[in-house]
């Protein structure tokens, strides 16, 4: 029967509180401290989670704080199981709230992965000099930080100096038992300071991150919110699709972290997991990520993703400039993208959902001809509108286009005969609308004044040397047009 539980100090280790409580028993060692707080001494031990604990010591132990501040506050859960799948954080909290042996395996589970990318070297109890001589001027004892027990922090972050390995392991590879702090951290132990920024920068990363809420209602994936901040960046090839520049990123992660002695990604595979779900397995890499990216811890937790995603927003852009009367060459241009995105993102967007047949059957008894009476001076504007605009390219006349510009739903117009009739007397044959391009282009080339030549004429139309020559020569031969000057 335990009578008397230590209260945990701020960001203290649950496995640090039940040590001081063995420590502070005189009649119990460690081992038997053990079977005292756990249901079976033989129990593997793991600092960072203290899953299966018995009824009495979880009594003890929550009744000066709520399980929820136990697991939050005093355990490893919220580095790492922050960034896991919904359902694997919900599930791993519950075990964790049951005191199930579960919340350990579940943890070692995702653990074994983990440490497959940290390495095999062994993890033992940590201390700061600094902290555990201030701890013992304020509390009288020393105790085991969280902060000092992050992976690949080696750094106090609030005193900036190294942190010191104890002989004891923390790893649930072996049975450590209880280890206060105080059997190990001499006090005459010189603090040795960090010289290096990039170090120090981590550290307060991570432990910024580690004392961040956490989200247990949002399934965003930290590998997909990775992914969206480089939208926009120089990592992110520009294009509709999704094109990581992974050996860019890569390169420059590694120039960036070259002084992170736990820097350990290197290989684009790596690299890749960073942006899969898996990625939830590895807090301390996203951590990195996020601050080689500039985002911010309280951005990094949140995860909050854009309301559109970059392939919409590209989409939309794509179709204001064409509905601004831009050729997809010159958009692909402006864009600095590749033209047959630009394709596929205006076909894409113009593509409208098939009516349904309730509609369908609504259409038939629309008054079909007043609805062409009404339209017919629209679409001769437009089509007016088309064949005199002197400024851009030229553009063809098409049922297609003069409702995609007058934004009539797809299939109107077909229904209309006037206005279908107005278009059709409108349409261009293929030589006629190349001979128009080329009246356009020798015009403006000539109006900046530069030279008219086939080089020009292909660059400002985007047609073939060879279409071009051949469409001056057809000219030529009927003897008339500006084309036929040159
Ligand atoms: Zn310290």
């Amino acid at each position: 029967m335990i009578g008397y539980f230590p209260t945990p100090y701020p960001d203290e280790l649950l496995y640090s509180v039940c040590a001081r409580y063995c420590d502070w028993s005189p009649y119990v060692s460690s081992h038997s401290g053990a079977g005292e707080l756990l249901p079976d001494i033989h129990q593997k031990l793991d600092a960072e989670f203290l899953g299966t604990i018995s009824d009495d010591t979880y009594r003890m132990m929550t009744q000066n704080c709520t399980p929820s501040e136990l697991i939050m506050q005093h355990t490893m859960f919220p580095y790492r199981a922050r960034f896991l799948p919904l359902q694997r954080r919900k599930l791993v909290l519950h075990s964790a709230f049951i005191r199930k042996s579960d919340v350990t395996r579940q943890m070692v589970r995702a653990k074994t992965r983990y440490y497959s990318f940290e390495g095999d070297k062994p993890l033992y109890l940590r201390y700061c000099p600094v902290c555990a001589k201030e701890d013992r001027k304020s509390y009288g004892e020393a105790y085991l930080h969280r902060s000092h027990h992050l992976y690949g922090v080696d750094v106090c972050p609030v005193h900036k100096c190294y942190l010191i390995d104890s002989p004891a392991r923390r790893d649930s590879k072996r049975n450590i038992g209880f280890v206060a702090a105080e059997t190990f951290i001499q006090t005459e132990v010189k603090a040795i300071a960090c010289r290096n920024p990039i170090e120090i920068a981590v550290a307060d990363y991570i432990t910024a991150v580690l004392h961040e809420d956490v989200d247990m209602i949002s399934d965003t994936s930290a590998g997909l919110y990775l992914d969206s901040r480089l939208r926009g960046t120089k990592y992110q090839k520009a294009d509709r699709g999704m094109r990581r520049n992974n050996v860019l990123l890569l390169n420059e992660l590694c120039e960036y972290y070259q002084k992170l002695p736990s820097f350990r990604l290197r290989t684009i595979k790596q690299l890749q997991t960073l942006f899969c779900r898996s990625v939830g397995l590895m807090p301390f890499e996203v951590c990195l990520l996020g601050l080689f990216l500039g985002i911010s811890p309280a951005e990094l937790c949140s995860m909050k993703m854009p309301e559109k995603s970059y392939v919409e927003r590209f989409d939309e852009e794509v179709l204001s400039l064409y509905r601004q009367g831009m050729a997809c060459t010159q958009i692909a241009s402006k864009m600095h993208v590749s033209e047959k995105s630009v394709r596929f993102a205006v076909r894409t967007s113009m593509r409208r959902p098939s009516l349904p047949s309730d509609k369908r059957k609504a259409w038939n008894k629309l008054d079909w001809d007043l609805i062409d009476k009404e339209l017919l001076p629209k679409v001769n504007a437009e089509i007016q509108r088309i064949l005199s605009d002197k400024e851009r390219k030229p553009i063809r006349v098409s049922v297609h286009r003069i409702e995609t510009q007058l934004n009539i739903t797809k299939g109107r117009l077909v229904k209309c005969h006037r206005c279908l009739s107005a278009i059709r007397a409108a349409t261009e044959t293929n030589e006629q609308y190349i001979s128009r391009v080329l009246d356009w282009a020798i015009t403006k080339i000539s109006a900046d004044g530069g030279t008219v030549n086939l080089k020009s004429l292909h660059l400002i139309t985007g047609m073939s040397k060879e279409a071009i020559a051949d469409a001056l020569d057809a000219v030529e031969n009927q003897g008339g047009g500006a084309a036929a000057n040159t």
